[in-house]
């Protein structure tokens, strides 16, 4: 079968591998579509690991339901792509994200759990969850997206009327907005270095006003819009640069939610945070109820996520669609790839 591998920096080559063999453990199953992930995106731009095979969102038929008795040849599913140990203190409080090992074998993360830029992969069995029928396939693969905007959102603690800036309007970004009207909030804003992704999110419907953050006023625009600041900022951009605006941007006694990644230090003033009374709080992926919380939502029509879906393309073109995900001036923010298209 064949599958997008990471070759090098910025590079994937289509290749052949293995299939996955039955072990009456796993779940074998054969993906319909996969969604490409902020995530996947550090990944490619370092071109490592080599090899690696992505795509931790997505929804495929199961073709060997494995130890789950419960599922049948042929039923539609979607699985949480982590790995936690289902033992630890984290793992028994219903916390899976905190689990050391949460990411060490995560699907479509690491090399020996193959994503679903392939056409069929091995899931383990607790991770597994059956789609309602009236749940698409493409709604399918953005149940994880969505569920890292939820825990993000749940994390920030909106109270009804909260003015929210989210910072970044990438697929995490226009999700989070999302939620935080559904949470109450008066006013939510976005602020974006991208023009085109920064219009989408008010054209979507998710933000009420985009700030762009490249403005040198960005900062003066916000502070005459909001007068005192943000209740709440949620940070979805990983731009370590932003993070000292955020800081500027948020209300005393007002809180950071931090879900975008980085790996750079960040240099900033502690006097804001403290002469502010600033809460900094980590986001990281989402619990299983989150999860399963975004499938009931979507299947309810409680949510439209479909709006946030670009295109959907063939395998052979994973490369094009990466290139125009991280361009700067497309505003496209998630692509689909069908593992079965080349
Ligand atoms: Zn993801
Ligand atoms: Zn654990």
């Amino acid at each position: 079968m064949k599958a997008a591998i990471i070759e090098d920096i910025k590079k994937f080559k289509i290749t052949d591998v293995k299939e996955p063999t039955p072990d009456n453990e796993k779940v074998i199953i054969n993906v319909i579509k996969t969604g490409i992930c902020g995530s996947d995106i550090h990944y490619w731009d370092a071109g490592e690991p080599k090899g690696l095979i992505m795509g931790h969102e997505f929804t495929g038929k199961v073709s060997n339901p494995g130890n789950r008795y419960d599922l049948k040849i042929g039923d539609r599913v979607t699985a949480l792509p982590i790995s936690p140990c289902g033992h630890c203190e984290a793992c028994e409080t219903g916390n899976p994200q905190y689990c050391a090992e949460t990411w060490t074998h995560a699907v479509g993360l690491s090399l020996d759990n193959p994503g679903g830029l392939t056409s069929t992969i091995a899931v383990r069995p607790d991770m597994v969850i059956k789609l309602p029928d009236n749940v698409t396939d493409e709604e399918g693969a953005m149940v994880e997206p969505t569920a890292v905007g939820l825990h993000a959102v749940h994390l920030a603690d909106i109270r009804v009327g909260d003015k929210v800036l989210v910072v970044g309007g990438g697929i995490i970004g226009l999700v989070s907005a999302m939620f935080a009207k559904l949470e109450g909030a008066e006013y939510v804003a976005v602020s974006e270095t991208n023009p085109a992704r920064g219009q989408k999110s008010v054209k979507l419907g998710v933000a009420d006003e985009w700030f762009d953050a490249k403005d040198p006023n960005f900062i003066n625009n916000i502070m005459t819009k909001t007068q005192n600041g943000f209740d709440i900022v949620i940070d979805c951009s990983g731009n370590t640069k932003a993070v000292e605006s955020e800081l500027m941007s948020v209300k005393a006694g007002g809180t950071i939610v931090l879900a975008g990644v980085s790996q750079k230090p960040i240099e900033f003033a502690s006097i804001i945070a403290v002469m502010k009374e600033i809460t900094i709080k980590g986001s990281i992926a989402y619990t299983k109820e989150e999860f399963k919380k975004c499938i009931s939502l979507i299947s309810n029509k409680k949510i439209d996520v479909m709006k946030f879906v670009d295109d959907i393309v063939p395998l052979t073109d994973t490369q094009k669609a990466y290139e125009r995900l991280t361009s700067g001036t497309d505003d496209a923010v998630k692509i689909m790839v069908d593992p079965n298209q080349y």
